[in-house]
């Protein structure tokens, strides 16, 4: 099995204040979070690559440093002359984060244009992984092409795995996300939502409906975060809840799911050992919320 760690989707300039009236910048997005922390967790045997488009300009080589700089591969992102990269604010008032974004026309929405390059990409990850909000950017068949390409990545040997990560406001409608996403679902080994996604727009009244409804769709796998609650491991044959371990000074939420998901599948792809992989997801997570950003270098024991 290929030992590459293939993420797709989009990655965005964050603005995020100072404090003293001023910005700074950074990259973020869920899947390259997901991808960030999967390199600080994986052993060396793995590559983390990453998959979107990117502009031909100043700013989107500085996103391709950094990504460099952060051990992750980038000769899956293509770079287009006609666009460039989407850009986020964060703005704080009382405390409270809102977000501000600029990423309607962002080359990341051509990431699955070029069939054969997606093809070809696909064809050599040992793990592929992406997220509603990849499926969401998407054109309406490109994201056809896009699933079209899983399947046969998958055939060819690929493990799949999906964070429906539901963003009404990124879809034409909500309908089109559940009919995406549950059809998504069906082609992945590893499907891992969050029961407050799943319940403000599926309507699923517990987590284990959610696991459920994923393993009706041909899920493989089952993970459904909660919070501070249980986290469900489900299969077709099998069924493990876990409560990670309380936390405490919560700073500051964001990247909670995808560093799970990233501690998780890096462990489950070496040991195969679910309460270990559990452990590992639901132990990164707890320290990233003790800290401000998306991206915090925790890894070393607190
Ligand atoms: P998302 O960021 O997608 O909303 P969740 O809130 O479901 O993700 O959280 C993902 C994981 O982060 C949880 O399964 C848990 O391990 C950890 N986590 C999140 N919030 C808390 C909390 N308040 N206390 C302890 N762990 C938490």
């Amino acid at each position: 099995m290929s030992t590459q760690f293939l993420a797709i989707g989009e990655c965005m300039v964050e603005m995020a204040p100072t404090g003293e009236g001023t910005f700074a910048m950074g990259f973020a997005g869920d899947t390259l979070n997901t991808a960030w922390y999967a390199r600080k967790c994986l052993p060396a045997s793995w590559t983390v690559g990453y998959c979107t488009a990117v502009g031909d300009d100043k700013v989107s080589d500085q996103m391709l440093a950094f990504l460099e700089g952060a051990g992750i591969e980038t000769s899956a992102i293509q770079k287009r002359d006609d666009r460039t990269v989407g850009l986020y604010m964060i703005q704080l008032k009382d405390g409270e984060r809102s977000f501000a974004y600029w990423r309607s026309q962002s080359a990341a929405r051509c990431l699955a244009s070029d069939r054969a390059h997606l093809d070809n990409v696909l064809g050599r990850a040992g793990l592929i992984y992406f997220s509603g909000i990849t499926l969401a950017i998407l054109p309406a068949e490109d994201r056809t092409a896009f699933l079209e390409a899983l399947h046969k990545a998958r055939a060819g040997g690929a493990k799949v795995a999906f964070d429906p990560n539901l963003r009404p406001r990124l879809w034409e409608d909500a309908e089109t996300m559940r009919a995406c996403v549950t059809k998504a679902a069906g082609l992945c080994d590893f499907v891992m939502p969050s029961f407050e996604d799943e319940l403000a727009h599926f309507s699923d009244p517990t987590p284990d409906a959610s696991a459920d409804r994923y393993l009706a769709a041909g899920a493989g796998m089952v993970v459904v975060k909660n919070g501070p609650e249980q986290v469900i491991c489900a299969t077709e044959d099998q069924r493990q809840s876990f409560q990670p371990k309380p936390v405490s000074g919560i700073v500051d939420t964001t990247a909670a799911g995808d560093s799970f998901n990233a501690a998780f599948l890096a462990e489950y792809l070496v040991t195969g050992d679910i309460v270990a992989s559990v452990d590992a997801g639901a132990g990164l997570a707890g320290r990233v919320i003790q800290h401000r950003g998306a991206l915090v270098d925790v890894l070393e024991p607190a």
